[in-house]
């Protein structure tokens, strides 16, 4: 990947490259067009002037098989009635002048033979256009020999008697009539001679006007013999520069002309001009510069669209990573309250134990005491009868005493296991070692509230998934709550039972109370039936109960038996069988 300056710069580059590229191409179309355009303009401008001209072409033709005029070269004399006869001509057809010429090229009779500015007796023998037509070919010319004459241009024609030459007949054009027609046209058109002298042109700021080198050759006064003396003028100074082999000129110092303009040429051989055109550039440079603005502008509306879909890209990646960290810190926050919240039912667990044992002590300190005399009392039987040396009955009474000490150490060891804060793992457990635990630590408190148990215990162990500690605060939960709910009753029975179904086993806790108010609502924590004057009645004990098994993965359901009375079965999964 680029670095940032330097992918930008890569970036600037490459649209002021499309930019000028746009330019040139817009600049070369525009230009082709423009040119087409005025090669169309020039040529119709070149077309009209040659047929213009072209209609006096003729006129020296026709004149010169009249007789009239034939005789007039051979009569010599007062010509009068052909000076009028030529004026009646030039008359209809607008041409300037007619000269009716002798073969030494002395004007013999012209049409404007009135005035001081008549060309009547004037010579013209140094005229190519006189020599031309004295060689029998039609003569082409075109002066300005005095600045206040108009520009002409002659077409002479030989006159014969009897294939002799007698004489010649020359027209004259008046350029300026001609031109009137076109001063408005907005292209520039100029038409130049041999010479490269502007003599026709649709402005007039041109006429005279020398192109190039040869107004340094024109001061010699035979070569411009046919100019007014100081009309003649150079050109407009101008730089020129060729692009696809187009002369594109660049005129400094000239009003009257665009400063930038396309130069074209034709040439007219028919009159032995060229046809010039300059066409103003400045169409051409706006239409370039409309399509560069225009490409500028879609370019930057392009960079607006790509910084804006980066941002874009950048604010989704910013959410997103704020989002990450917030279902981080969620997660995280969630982990710490299960963990508070596991620690929370640790507490609950060991507090629900406590609450039980505290219930029980006075039965546990029974159970525990009513051996501990038994003891004391065989021991000292057993002193007595040592004395009188009855030693096999003395060893009887040890033997009891061992078998009692065992049983109380059997009800403390249980008492410390159940007691015992930490918590204990998943394991294989016999149920029905767990019933008699438990019965052990109820086993007192179930005889003072004088119940009748139902219980037979399995000839096998029967093996769940659980923990023995927190089944027996299971059990011990319920038939604590049977014996609660029994109280003030007159017959009292609690029935146990383990029974195996569907892959599932099952411990069953059955009382003859007056079975479950509300049995929908005995898991839910603080439900509670009982006064809390007794000591009793936290509500804890059945939602307790229903969190371990549940850990166990297992299930404790109460319902109402048919024959009354409240039945709590807990349903364990097996242990698996190896
Ligand atoms: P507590 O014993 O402190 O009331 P528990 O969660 O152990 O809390 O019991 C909730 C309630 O469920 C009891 O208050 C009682 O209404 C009802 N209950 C539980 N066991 C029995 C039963 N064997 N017979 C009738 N009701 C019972």
């Amino acid at each position: 990947m680029f670095k940032r300056p330097a992918l930008i710069l890569l970036l600037a580059f490459a649209a002021s490259a499309t930019l000028l590229g746009v330019w040139r191409w817009s600049y070369a179309e525009a230009l082709d067009k423009l040119e087409s355009q005025g090669r169309a303009s020039l040529l119709l401008a070149a077309d009209r002037l040659v047929s213009q001209l072209g209609r006096y072409r003729q006129l020296p033709v026709v004149l010169t098989d009249n007789p009239l005029l034939q005789q007039a070269t051979q009569r010599g004399g007062d010509l009068q009635d052909i000076n009028l006869y030529l004026q009646q001509v030039a008359d209809v057809t607008g041409a300037r002048d007619i000269l009716l010429l002798d073969t030494t090229g002395t004007t013999i009779a012209a049409a404007n033979w009135a005035g001081d500015s008549t060309y009547i007796g004037r010579n013209f023998a140094d005229r190519p256009d006189f020599i031309r037509a004295m060689n029998g070919a039609l003569g082409v010319y075109h002066s300005q020999e005095n600045p206040q004459d108009p520009r002409g241009f002659y077409f002479a024609s030989a006159i014969r008697v009897d294939g002799k030459i007698t004489g010649v007949l020359s027209v004259k054009v008046d350029l300026e009539v001609l031109e009137a027609d076109w001063r408005g046209d907005p292209e520039i058109i100029f038409f130049t001679d041999n010479n490269n002298v502007v003599f026709i042109a649709n402005r007039s700021s041109l006429l005279l006007r020398v192109l190039g080198d040869r107004f340094a050759i024109l001061q010699d006064p035979k070569a411009r013999r046919n100019y007014a003396a100081a009309a003649l003028q150079p050109f407009p100074p101008f730089h020129e520069r060729q692009i696809a082999g187009r002369s594109l000129r660049t005129f400094d110092d000239a009003p009257d002309l665009p400063p930038r303009a396309l130069y074209l040429q034709t040439p007219l051989p028919v009159i032995g001009m060229t046809g010039n055109i300059l066409l103003d550039l400045k169409p051409v440079e706006q239409e370039a510069r409309l399509r560069t603005a225009l490409a500028a502008a879609f370019l930057a509306l392009f960079a607006l669209l790509v910084l804006f879909l980066l941002q874009r890209r950048r604010t989704l990646a910013v959410r997103l990573q704020t989002e990450e960290a917030a279902n981080q810190r969620l997660e995280e926050r969630v982990q710490e309250r299960t963990a508070e919240l596991r620690r929370t039912q640790e507490e609950l667990v060991q507090a629900g134990k406590l609450s039980a044992l505290g219930q029980m002590s006075a039965g546990i300190s029974h159970e525990l005491n009513q051996p501990l005399a038994a003891i004391q009392s065989y021991a000292e039987n057993g002193v007595i009868l040592l004395e009188r040396g009855r030693v096999a009955e003395a060893g009887k009474n040890l033997e009891q005493i061992s078998s009692l000490s065992a049983r109380m150490g059997r009800i403390i060891r249980n008492l410390r296991a159940f007691a015992r804060k930490e918590g204990e793992d998943m394991a294989d457990v016999d149920l029905a070692r767990v019933v008699a635990d438990t019965l052990e630590l109820a086993g007192i408190r179930m005889r003072e509230a004088n119940v009748t148990l139902h219980w037979q215990p399995p000839k096998a162990p029967v093996m769940v998934r659980g923990g023995g500690v927190r089944l027996q605060q299971v059990l011990l939960n319920l038939i604590t709550n049977a014996i609660d709910a029994m109280q003030g009753q007159a017959e009292k029975h609690i029935w146990l039972d383990i029974s195996q179904q569907d892959g599932k086993t099952y411990l069953q806790v059955r009382d003859n109370g007056p079975g479950l108010e509300n049995k929908d609502k005995i898991f839910e924590p603080f439900y509670t039936t009982k006064s809390v004057g007794q000591g009793e009645g936290m509500g804890l004990g059945l939602s307790i109960s229903y969190g371990i098994v549940q850990s166990f993965g297992g299930r404790i359901l109460g319902e109402n038996h048919p024959d009354g009375g409240a039945v709590f079965r807990v349903e364990l999964t097996p242990a698996k069988q190896e």
